[in-house]
C-alpha cells in the first residue's frame, strides 16, 4: 500500500502562489502515478500579505501544522512595503529555521550541458556540487544583538560543538548518499578561515573528528577566499562543501550566479526532524502577476523534497521520482526553448511548468 506523506505548503507572497500551484500539481501527478507513496497537501497562511491583513506573519496554528507535516514546501515570503513596526522585514522562513533548528542549508549547484550560464564547461567536466551552509549560528548568531556606539560597532560569531557535529555528520552522509547514487566523487571540503580566526580552527577541528567516522570519503579543507576563486576557475572539482552561516550566505549566491540566475537555484533547510524546501530567490514583487516568474527553482526544490523523503523513509520510487523531476527540468533548460525571460526566453510560468509535466508524462 502506498505510504502517505503530509506536506505543509506556504504559498507566500509576490510570485509565491504562481510558482507553488504548478509545483503542487506536478507533485500530485507524480504521487498519483506511484504505488509506493502518496502526498496530501495542506496550505497554511503566513507571510507579509497575511501580516498586512491580520497583524500576524506566522500564526501559531500554521507553525503547529507545519511541525506535524512530513516536509514543508515554501515559495517565498516578504514584501518590501510591508514591515514590522521596528522596520525589519517579514520573514517567517527565518522563524521556521530557528523553531525547527534547521541547521543545514543545502544549496545544490548543477549546470546541465547546453544550459544558459556564464560558465564555459570544458568537455569531460560536470558542474555538480552542493554547498551546505550552517543556518542557525555563525555570524548570524549576532543578528539583532550587535552593539553600535558612535565610535565602534561589534558583532559576535558563535560556533558550537553540538551544531557543528550535526552539520558535519550531515555533510558526510550527503556525500556518501550522492556517491551511492553515482552523483558525487565522495569528497567533503570544509570551507573556513582557520588561518586567521580561532573559531574557525575549532570548526575545522570538529570537521576532522567527524571525518574519521567516514573513512570511505575524502575530507579536505579550503580557505573561503580561495574557494570563491576556485568556484569560478574550477567548479567541477567540488562535491560537497560545508561552511559557516555568513560564508555560506555569500558563496551560495555565487553558486546561483554560476547557474545563470536565481530562477534556477533551489534550496533546502534541514534539521534532525524537519525540513523546509524553497527556492533561493525572494518574492520578486516586481514581476508578480505578470506570468514571467521562473518556476524551475521551486520545482527543483520539490525534487529535493522527494529525494530527501525517499532517502529518509527508504522509498526508492520516491527518490527516483525526485531525480526524474530534476532531470526533466535540466533537459528543458538545456534545450533553451521553453524558458522564462530571466534566462533569455519568452515562455510564461504556466508554459514552463506545462513543459515539465509533459516531459514527465513521456
Ligand atoms: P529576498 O531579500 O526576499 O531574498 P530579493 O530582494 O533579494 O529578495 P528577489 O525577490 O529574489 O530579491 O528578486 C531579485 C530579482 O530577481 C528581481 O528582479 C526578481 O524579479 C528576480 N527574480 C527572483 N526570482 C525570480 C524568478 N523565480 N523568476 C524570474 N525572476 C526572478
Amino acid at each position: 500500500m502506498a505510504r502517505m506523506f503530509k506536506i505543509a505548503v506556504f504559498e507566500g507572497d509576490g510570485i509565491g502562489p504562481e510558482i507553488m500551484k504548478p509545483t503542487v500539481d506536478i507533485l500530485r501527478d507524480l504521487a498519483n502515478a506511484s504505488d509506493a507513496y502518496d502526498l496530501s497537501f495542506e496550505t497554511l497562511p503566513a507571510g507579509a500579505a497575511h501580516y498586512a491583513v491580520t497583524g500576524e506573519s506566522l500564526p501559531a496554528a500554521s507553525l503547529e501544522a507545519a511541525g506535524k507535516a512530513d516536509a514543508i514546501l515554501l515559495s517565498a515570503m516578504g514584501l518590501p512595503d510591508v514591515r514590522y513596526e521596528d522596520g525589519t522585514e517579514i520573514s517567517p522562513q527565518i522563524d521556521l529555521r530557528k523553531t525547527f533548528q534547521l541547521f543545514a542549508g543545502v544549496r545544490p549547484v548543477r549546470i546541465a550541458h547546453g544550459q544558459h550560464s556564464p560558465m564555459k564547461i570544458p568537455n569531460g567536466h560536470a558542474i555538480d556540487f552542493v554547498l551546505i551552509r550552517e543556518s542557525t549560528e555563525g555570524l548570524f548568531h549576532s543578528q539583532g544583538k550587535g552593539t553600535v556606539t558612535t565610535d565602534k560597532a561589534e558583532e559576535t560569531m558563535r560556533i558550537t560543538r553540538d551544531v557543528s557535529e550535526k552539520l558535519f555528520h550531515f555533510a558526510f552522509q550527503l556525500a556518501r548518499d550522492r556517491k551511492g547514487m553515482g552523483q558525487g566523487k565522495g569528497r567533503v571540503t570544509c570551507v573556513d578561515k582557520a588561518n586567521v580566526f580561532r573559531a574557525f580552527a575549532f570548526f575545522r577541528g570538529i570537521f576532522d573528528e567527524i571525518a574519521k567516522d567516514f573513512p570511505d570519503l575524502h575530507a579536505d579543507h579550503a580557505y573561503v577566499d580561495a574557494t570563491a576563486l576556485w568556484m569560478v576557475q574550477k567548479p567541477w572539482d567540488f562535491d560537497v562543501m560545508v561552511t559557516e552561516n555568513m560564508f555560506g550566505d555569500i558563496l551560495s549566491d555565487l553558486g546561483a550566479g554560476l547557474m545563470g540566475g536565481l530562477g534556477l537555484a533551489p534550496s533546502a533547510d534541514i534539521g534532525m526532524n524537519h525540513a523546509v524546501f524553497q527556492p533561493c530567490h525572494g518574492s520578486a514583487p516586481d514581476i508578480a502577476g505578470l506570468e514571467k516568474a521562473n518556476p524551475m527553482a521551486m520545482i527543483l526544490s520539490a525534487a529535493m523534497m522527494l529525494e530527501w523523503l525517499g532517502l529518509r523513509h527508504d522509498i526508492r520510487a520516491m527518490t527516483t521520482d525526485g531525480t526524474r523531476l530534476r532531470g526533466a527540468v535540466e533537459n528543458i533548460m538545456a534545450e533553451c526553448k521553453t524558458i522564462t525571460p530571466d534566462f533569455g526566453g519568452i515562455a510564461t510560468t504556466g508554459q514552463v511548468a506545462q513543459a515539465v509535466s509533459a516531459a514527465l508524462a513521456t
